[in-house]
């Protein structure tokens, strides 16, 4: 009840199952590493949003989710924040080179914004983040990729497929990928690109965790949804659309 409670104070928000992870309205509470909580200083990101206080909790504790949410409310710290800890805790397990997380938006604008935006907080835990989208040469993202020591890969799908092509798939492997979020899901839908984000699922590995991210929630996504989520969290923030 009191869960319930504190969801419907902070702009409504709706949780399935309603014994996901409690929101936290702090950064404080969110027992997160030093460093993030130090860019979250230098930013002036005094608190989270809505959706960022009930995402991460339940992406950090490894569950798939699905989160929609207005744009501008801050999805992509709440699908990035959890990135860090996810690859630290990887990290120790195993050695071997290719990224580990995997961001594909739609479009390159996105993907470039995405980087951005999470650039700062993933340097400071030494992690490295790189972005890969159509109408730019393939080669100098193949290079980059060549190049190694990358952690994080934004990509539209249609260049990942090429990548994944690339040399007879000696350029990049997913086969490390065990974090998968599929931002601006109901673009990348109306783009048409749902065949090729199947065939880039289904190079990954089955155990991963998904999250999926979206301003709206078309009846016909669902099915996607369905398809690559495993058991999801759902929350939404503001009634869906
Ligand atoms: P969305 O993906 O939902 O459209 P973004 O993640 O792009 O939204 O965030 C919108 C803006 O809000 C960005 O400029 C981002 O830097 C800023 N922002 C994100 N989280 C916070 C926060 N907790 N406090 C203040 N500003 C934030
Ligand atoms: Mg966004």
């Amino acid at each position: 009840e009191e869960v319930a409670d504190l969801r419907l104070e902070l702009d409504g928000i709706k949780v399935k199952p309603s014994d996901a992870p409690r929101p936290v309205t702090k950064w404080a509470q969110m027992g997160l590493l030093q460093q993030t909580m130090d860019v979250f200083n230098q930013l002036n990101y005094t608190k989270p949003t809505s959706i960022q206080s009930q995402a991460i909790p339940i992406a950090e504790s490894g569950l798939d989710m699905i989160g929609i949410a207005k744009t501008g409310s801050g999805k992509t710290l709440a699908f990035g924040i959890p990135i860090i800890r996810h690859i630290l805790d990887q990290r120790a397990l195993k050695g071997g080179d290719g990224p580990i997380v995997l961001i594909l938006a739609p479009t390159r604008e996105l993907s470039v914004q995405i980087v951005n935006e999470l650039k700062p907080f993933l340097k400071a835990s030494n992690l490295k983040i790189a972005c890969a989208y159509g109408g730019a040469p393939i080669s100098d993202q193949i290079a980059t990729i060549k190049r190694g020591g990358l952690h994080v890969l934004c990509a539209t799908p249609g260049r990942l497929i090429d990548l994944m092509q690339s040399n007879s798939g000696r350029v990049l492997s997913l086969k490390r990928i065990t974090y998968v979020v599929l931002d601006e899901a109901d673009r990348m839908f109306d783009m048409g690109f749902e065949p090729q984000v199947m065939k880039i699922m289904a190079s990954t590995r089955p155990d991963r965790q998904t999250v999926l991210f979206s301003a709206t929630f078309p009846k016909n996504m669902a099915a996607l949804a369905k398809k690559v989520l495993n058991n999801p969290c759902e929350v939404i923030i503001g009634g869906r659309s």
